[in-house]
């Protein structure tokens, strides 16, 4: 995979020292660190990180189970913040301005996937917020879970929503365009019947987005317990997804399914699901592979299995619009930087709603 190298000069120009938390490696907890952040470019946009969403991803990454993470790892790629510098050619940002985040830092920007706006699919792979080369120091990216961030106008995004929901929108720049992404490629809307599958980070967005979209959704869950919580948040039905005569009553009934889970499982009950011409789509990342679904199902119904991975940034910043007016944000629980471990921890176990967010004047 051939990476563009941002700015190759920039690893000469004077750079900030700026707290962050990371890694040294998969089998050591996060810890405080110092960090360089590039001094501005004249495309760069300088933010005083204010929250940061912790995506499974993160912890995917930093406890190593995907491979190659680079060290030290600092992860994060929820980021909503403040403008404090700019460079002297950006022109769509100023001191001040509310900004964020996402996944991407950079693309190639000349490819057909960049052209068309869908720079994570860059053939020349996409520049990740962490874990991705750079000619910056340490010669990996590094994340959100830090002060500051210095970032390219075109991959910084307008954050339209009231500064006191802040905090909640910081998921939106993962979580959300996860979600959202497929959602508008597979056209919901009025009239079709959406699931999600794991209502965690990315699935408790999928239903609010769903629904704001207007489609039909109904949850699935392994966690009875949260059945009332899922209907808050929008759905219009909840099915246990253990629950085998529930699964089997569901038969037939979805145009599309959102997969969130972050585990390996068996894809054969959600493809029951789907009516014909349906598609689930797989946005869970989990260690190892599921399982092959059953064949003959799809077959017999022109059922399809896709797959889907955050979204452009063009999308990303209509969704953001789509959510400030529609007073759309994630369901956060804050937690001071210190409480990484303990939130990866319960991550794991399922046992957040739905979303934690670093405040990170903690560092
Ligand atoms: P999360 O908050 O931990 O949510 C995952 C949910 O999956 C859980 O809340 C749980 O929901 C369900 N689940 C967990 N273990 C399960 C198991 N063994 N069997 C069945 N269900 C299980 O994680 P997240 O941040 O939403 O991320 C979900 C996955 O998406 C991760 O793998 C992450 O890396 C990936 N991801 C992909 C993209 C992309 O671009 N494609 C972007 C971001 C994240 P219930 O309790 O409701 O069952
Ligand atoms: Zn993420
Ligand atoms: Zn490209």
């Amino acid at each position: 995979m051939m990476l563009r190298h941002i700015g190759h000069q920039r690893g000469k120009h004077p750079t900030m020292t700026t707290k962050a938390y990371g890694a040294h490696a998969a089998d050591r907890p996060l810890e405080p660190l110092g960090i360089e952040r590039r001094a501005a470019g004249p495309d760069d946009v300088a933010i005083d990180i204010a929250y940061c969403g912790v995506c499974h991803s993160d912890l995917h990454t930093v406890r190593g189970e995907w491979g190659g993470t680079r060290w030290p790892c600092v992860p994060g790629h929820e980021i909503v913040g403040t403008v404090r510098a700019v460079g002297s050619a950006v022109t769509r940002f100023a001191p001040g301005d509310v900004v964020g985040v996402g996944c991407m830092v950079d693309s190639c920007r000349t490819c057909e996937a960049c052209e068309e706006g869908l720079e994570q699919f860059c053939s020349h792979g996409l520049v990740g917020t962490y874990n991705s080369p750079t000619a910056d120091a340490p010669g990996h990216t590094l994340g959100g879970y830090s002060e500051k961030i210095v970032v390219d106008q075109a991959f910084v995004l307008a954050i339209r929503h009231p500064r006191d929901q802040l905090a909640a929108v910081a998921p939106l720049l993962c979580a959300g365009i996860t979600t959202w992404s497929p959602l508008r490629h597979w056209q919901a809307g009025p009239g079709k019947r959406v699931g999600v599958v794991g209502i965690g980070g990315l699935g408790h967005m999928g239903i609010k987005l769903a629904r704001a979209l207007g489609a039909h959704v109904t949850g699935f869950t392994t966690s009875p317990e949260k059945r009332q919580a899922i209907l808050d948040l929008g759905a219009h039905d909840v099915i246990v997804s253990t629950d085998t005569a529930a699964m089997k009553a569901a038969g037939e009934s979805l145009d599309l399914i959102i997969n969130t889970v972050s585990h390996s499982h068996n894809l054969d009950p959600f493809i029951g699901a789907l009516k014909r011409d349906g598609t689930m789509v797989m946005v869970g990342a989990p260690e190892t592979s599921h399982p092959s679904p059953a064949i003959f199902p799809m077959l017999g119904r022109r059922r399809a299995l896709a797959g889907s991975m955050i979204g452009g940034i063009a999308e990303t910043q209509e969704m953001l619009d789509f959510c400030a007016e529609h007073d759309v944000g994630a369901d956060i629980e804050m937690i001071r930087m210190d409480g990484i471990e303990d939130a990866y921890a319960r991550m794991l176990k399922g046992n957040v709603r739905y979303r934690f967010v670093i405040d990170t004047a903690t560092l």
